[in-house]
């Protein structure tokens, strides 16, 4: 009986992870047809002069616009990465970011890109055919990657070509990872974007309020000590802005500047 019991639950969980693999085929396809039929789009939040508040570049951020709503990153962005999908979803995240530059309808873009995207072995010769293309200047490229895809060593030489290209290299959430200290010393990068769990509890008149703070101030130091700018995440309030202020940050990105949004 027990054992005939055990075979139920089995069947039944068997059922479960079929019906879970359905699902996610179903999603795969339906994201495939969103590529072909133009339902990605592309926001762009502004990142801003911390001093002055003046907008100095925007982070491209990618949304699916379906006929039942705006569905977020957080939510194909894993299932594009573990498919391959993530690959001609960032070419034509990269391709559309260019197009903005070139239109010089924004002046400078940051661009989300995947461990998977970098690892392609033409990845800087793609974004290479673009700037030539366009005829953009790299210059007015950020590349945000993000520290645990980073720190791979046979990554470094594919940041070096991305140096020498003039396109700049940013760590993106900085701080929510694993041994993210170590990409400093190892990598080429150029910018680092403090993540939004460090800024968010700022300006709370708690402890951890006051733990985060000297964490980033921490962090600022050390960014500034090697010569890097910072971006401060997630700002929302202006007594978060004022602190961030105070503590060097070089520029804000957050809803209190702008939300993410199409380009009008
Ligand atoms: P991320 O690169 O760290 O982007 C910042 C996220 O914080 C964005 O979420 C943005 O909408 C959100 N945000 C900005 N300011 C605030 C604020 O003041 N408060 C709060 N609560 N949130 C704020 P989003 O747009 O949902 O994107 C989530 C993540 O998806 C991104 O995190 C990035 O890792 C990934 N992603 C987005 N677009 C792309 C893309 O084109 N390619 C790749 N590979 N990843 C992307
Ligand atoms: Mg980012
Ligand atoms: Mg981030
Ligand atoms: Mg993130």
């Amino acid at each position: 009986y027990r054992i005939k019991q055990a075979g139920g639950g089995h069947a039944a969980f068997q059922r479960q992870q079929d019906q879970r693999t359905t699902i996610q085929m179903e999603r795969l396809t339906a994201l495939h047809r969103a590529l072909e039929r133009d339902e990605l789009q592309l926001y762009f939040q502004p990142v801003v002069q911390a001093e002055s508040h003046a907008v100095v570049a925007h982070e491209a951020l990618l949304r699916w616009v379906r006929p039942t709503g705006v569905v977020s990153p957080l939510d194909f962005i894993p299932l594009a990465e573990t498919s391959g999908l993530i690959v001609p979803i960032g070419r034509w995240v990269l391709q559309q970011a260019i197009n903005a530059l070139k239109a010089r309808r924004i002046s400078r873009v940051s661009v989300n890109v995947s461990a998977l995207e970098i690892r392609q072995p033409d990845f800087v010769e793609f974004l290479q055919w673009i700037l030539t293309e366009t005829g953009v200047e790299p210059r007015r490229i950020w590349l945000e990657l993000t520290e645990s895809s980073m720190l791979e060593p046979r990554f470094a030489p594919v940041l070096q070509d991305l140096h020498a290209l003039g396109v700049r290299t940013a760590l993106d959430d900085f701080g929510n990872g694993y041994s993210s200290l170590m990409a400093l010393t190892s990598l080429p990068i150029e910018l680092v974007k403090i993540d939004r769990s460090f800024t968010a509890p700022i300006g709370e008149v708690t402890p951890s309020g006051q733990r985060a703070l000297e964490v980033v101030r921490g962090i600022v130091a050390l960014a500034t000590a090697l010569g890097l700018p910072t971006v401060a995440e997630g700002i929302e309030t202006p007594r978060q802005a004022a602190l961030l202020s105070q503590v060097g940050c070089t520029f804000f990105q957050g809803y209190l500047f702008g939300r993410p949004q199409p380009l009008s």
